[in-house]
């Protein structure tokens, strides 16, 4: 397959070469658009290059928040000693995904936009509506195993593939973006799209726009905040189920909670309403079993996959107790509280 790739050399460059080129892709780490057109997924006449424009540090906002430019790798993320520090559960969050080379490839931007790993995605020689609108969905009824429970459709049933995205959405981080008409922000719950009866579009990003950076607020969880991710096996897998989960507690009650699922829908879960409901309970079992059990009310199982929705309520249960806790966020050390 032949294609132009065309060095921008600055924002404005970029916007012009992806609104005269219908169907041109950005690439900067390449870790999923290369692996896509390897597969003939995606077959883009022009690939933008944005590697080269400066869009690579982290600083600190006058409030105390956190500005991550685009092109800043998710190992840099992942290791910056604010994340680490105050946003230890993005740290584990992007360290819980991937392997290092790739961690080290990947950019913050591009992380946002990988595709699903739905094994019918990336098969041409299946119907798949994500990939071929209006072909048809070959999960439903097949294969769908690491498939969604919530907010899925009739004509798509994939989930969204990654670890940094939940901790994102849990931090109630907001995207900025540039395009033809400026810079736009989007909260980082709106950026995602549930599939509806379009789900070749992961996003509200249009085709001409491009990610410049994510911001995320100043916030008080303290240690009180971890990044749970249950897998098939312990390292290099995506999530069967995951929970980003952050606590203000006063004593033992909750001033405030915040809880991101992963692996279970098409975006990064969350239920506002559950999270409010928290507040003023204690930090124990009983509530958190309760506010599981809230979440996945309207959870529905496909042919294949009901054991996520007991994976995830036993997950968001000790995702909770070890947020209450302020467990190390180490993965592997993440036992049971
Ligand atoms: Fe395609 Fe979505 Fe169905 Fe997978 S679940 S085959 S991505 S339409």
């Amino acid at each position: 397959m032949n294609f132009d790739l065309i060095q921008a050399r600055t924002i404005g460059h970029v916007i012009e070469l992806l609104s005269a080129n219908v169907g041109a892709k950005i690439i900067a780490g390449g870790t999923n658009l290369v692996d896509l057109m390897k597969e003939n997924v995606e077959k883009p006449q022009t690939l933008v290059d944005v590697t080269r424009l400066p869009l690579n540090t982290i600083t600190e906002r006058q409030d105390g928040g956190l500005r991550i430019e685009s092109l800043v790798t998710n190992s840099d993320v992942a290791y910056h000693e604010i994340v680490m520090s105050r946003y230890p559960l993005l740290s584990s969050a992007i360290l819980a995904g991937a392997s290092p080379q790739l961690r080290n490839m990947a950019s913050t931007g591009g992380n946002l936009l990988q595709r699903t790993r739905c094994y019918y995605f990336y098969d041409t020689a299946t119907p798949c509506n994500k990939r071929v609108a209006g072909s048809g969905c070959s999960a439903i009824g097949g294969l769908n195993r690491i498939h969604a429970v919530l907010g899925a459709s009739e004509h798509c049933i994939a989930t969204h593939p990654s670890d940094m995205c939940v901790a994102l959405a849990a931090l109630d981080a907001v995207v900025y973006v540039e395009g033809p008409g400026g810079e736009r922000r989007i909260a980082f719950d709106d950026f995602h799209r549930l599939p509806g009866d379009t789900p070749h579009i992961d996003s509200v990003l249009t085709t001409s726009e491009f990610i410049t950076a994510i911001e995320i607020p100043a916030m008080d969880f303290g240690l009180n905040q971890t990044y749970l991710k249950i897998r098939d096996r312990a390292s290099y897998a995506f999530a069967l189920v995951s929970v980003a989960a952050a606590l203000e507690l006063e004593g033992d009650t909750i001033k405030s909670a915040r809880i991101a699922l992963g692996g279970v829908a098409h975006k990064p879960w969350r239920n506002r309403a559950v999270e409010e409901s928290l507040t003023g309970q204690t930090a124990n079992k009983d509530a958190f079993a309760r506010a599981a059990t809230d979440i996945l009310r309207d959870a529905r199982p496909q042919s294949g996959n009901a054991f996520k929705i007991e994976l995830a309520h036993r997950a968001i249960v000790r995702a909770l107790g070890q947020a209450a806790a302020g467990t190390p966020q180490v993965q592997s050390n993440k036992s049971f509280q």
